[in-house]
């Protein structure tokens, strides 16, 4: 077995010294070069210590035109799109390789925007990263058109073609992860990528665009527009020039978008969107220890900003109170501090609007009446920080069990039958993961045949790989990113007849 790499700063002082030395991003990249977007600014606060951090582009319109035509302009110049499928996996494998170099820097910088712990960011966030840009690289010469058997007399292509203008937009809890989900996909299939990061967390991306250059990719092949989400995202959902949409966020934008592809050029929209994932706990499940340290991660990794995190607890009335008291203990276990610190392991949220919102959520499930066994609605005076909060008894109806926190909220919903069970977990506008945990094989493979998600996970949580589709049902979206399957979406159905019987 291999050791898995780790960073070599282990402590706080280290990644001081760290900070101390590295310049922050701020402009966009646009062909290949950084541009100022005609000077205009959005000042970025860190969720760290408040202070800002960086005042990064912010572009209107007419800078989203001048690099969505860059993007065509590479595109149709065939720098990119028309260089061979190995020679495209070789600069993505490049890439990597240079993303992987600069891992320290590029923890640093997710810390500083979001205020992910770096250990999460350096050994969970990059490495997914990483990974799924060596992956698509890896992968891209090894696809096959297809020639179905047809008719006699005449010969059928079925080939994939890549669109042109990829336009990515993406949110601000997994910066790095959720836009390479995305951008090797798009990029290896022949297309122009403009990314949209979130308002509150470019740094990051700009900085790996910085090295894709290095890596060899063409300028005008991946552009970053930096600024707000009505401005900037809407101009590229609009644009015409715009082939397809790939987005990640909430649903509230990600309907908003649907409307834009409307208005405009009829774009295809894939979106990944929100979740309330129901978390099943039966009585007979392996281990219920490993269960309850599962579940406190599920609904506190990432401080809770996860698409996929198990908020809504359904676990079996015999085991309730013991269960929920396990889990309890592995919440309290976190080291809530400084992200910069490599023994943190629970940052602040991502920025202060966001951690009211949270804590506003708290403070209406109690005003509800519902039982609080962890956690509170008092708003820490250290910074951002949000304590993990339980809620037990809560109605499947009520707004803990139907509205998505994105924190470290937990919402406990007790069943009797497997029935119930399977009622409350979609009783749920959103289809994004679920979890079962039972030794009972037939009963596992009965409930995820019928829960309404795009993910089910047995005995786990948020397993994922990058040969395996990620995304979900119902309001948490259509189009899965990841996998082969990750690259439909980038290129379009084409067929060709060939008569070969001669002349007719
Ligand atoms: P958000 O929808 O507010 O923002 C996402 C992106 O959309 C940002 O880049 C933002 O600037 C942009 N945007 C905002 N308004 C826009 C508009 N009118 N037109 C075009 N673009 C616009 O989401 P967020 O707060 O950044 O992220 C949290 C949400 O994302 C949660 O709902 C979470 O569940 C979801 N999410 C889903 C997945 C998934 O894979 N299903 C993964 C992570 C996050």
């Amino acid at each position: 077995m291999t050791t898995p790499r780790v960073s070599k700063l282990t402590t706080l002082d280290d990644w001081l010294e760290l900070r101390s030395r590295t310049t922050v991003p701020e402009a966009m990249w646009v062909d290949g070069a950084w541009d100022q977007a005609g000077g205009r600014t959005l000042p970025l606060v860190s969720p760290r210590d408040g202070t800002v951090v960086a005042n990064v582009a912010s572009a209107d319109v007419e800078d989203v035109d001048r690099a969505v035509r860059g993007a065509r302009r590479t595109f149709e110049q065939g720098v990119w799109s028309s260089l061979e499928p190995r020679e495209r996996g070789e600069v993505l494998l490049r890439w990597a390789e240079l993303l992987d170099a600069h891992r320290d820097e590029l923890a640093l910088l997710l810390a500083l925007e979001m205020g992910k712990p770096v250990n999460v960011g350096w050994n969970v966030e990059l490495r997914t990263a990483i990974n799924t840009i060596r992956w698509y690289g890896e992968l891209v010469d090894k696809l096959y058109d297809e020639s179905p058997r047809g008719r006699n007399g005449a010969l059928a292509l079925v080939t994939r073609e890549p669109l042109g203008v990829v336009g990515a937009i993406t949110p601000w809890n997994f910066p790095m992860t959720l836009a390479m989900f995305k951008i090797p996909a798009a990029l290896a299939t022949g297309n122009s990528v403009v990314v949209k990061p979130a308002t509150q967390t470019p740094l990051s991306l700009l900085r790996a665009a910085e090295l894709s250059a290095q890596a060899g990719l063409p300028p005008g092949a991946l552009q970053i527009v930096t600024g707000s989400g009505s401005v900037v995202g809407a101009a590229l959902a609009r644009h015409p020039d715009v082939a397809t949409l790939t987005f990640t966020g909430s649903t509230e934008v990600g309907k908003k978008l649907l409307t834009y592809a409307g208005e405009s050029n009829a774009k295809p929209v894939s979106l990944e969107l929100g979740g309330k994932s129901p978390n099943i706990v039966f009585p007979d499940a392996p281990d219920l220890d490993q269960a309850a340290e599962v579940a406190a991660w599920a609904v506190s990794f990432n401080s809770g900003q996860m698409c996929t995190a198990g908020s809504r607890l359904v676990v079996h009335e015999d085991i309730r109170d013991d269960f929920v008291a396990r889990v309890v203990k592995h919440l309290e276990a976190h080291v809530i501090g400084d992200p910069l610190d490599p023994a943190t392991t629970m940052g602040p949220l991502a920025y202060a609007g966001h951690r009211d919102d949270v804590v506003d959520e708290i403070r209406k499930g109690i005003a509800a009446g519902t039982a609080l066994v962890m956690g509170s609605d008092e708003k820490r005076d250290d910074g951002l920080y949000v304590s993990p909060a339980v809620f037990i008894d809560v109605d499947p109806d009520s707004r803990l069990a139907q509205h998505e926190i994105f924190g470290p909220v937990l919402s406990v919903l007790t069943f009797s039958t497997e029935e119930e069970a399977i009622a409350i977990a979609n009783n749920s506008d959103y289809g994004l993961g679920s979890a079962i945990w039972t030794a009972d094989l037939s009963r596992a493979h009965r409930l995820s045949r019928r829960i309404e998600a795009g993910m089910v996970w047995v005995n786990c949580y948020e397993e994922g790989d990058s040969s395996v589709p990620f995304g979900g049902q119902k309001l948490s979206g259509h189009g899965a990113d990841r996998s082969v399957h990750g690259l439909e979406k980038y290129t379009s159905l084409k067929t060709t007849w060939i008569n070969i019987e001669g002349a007719s």
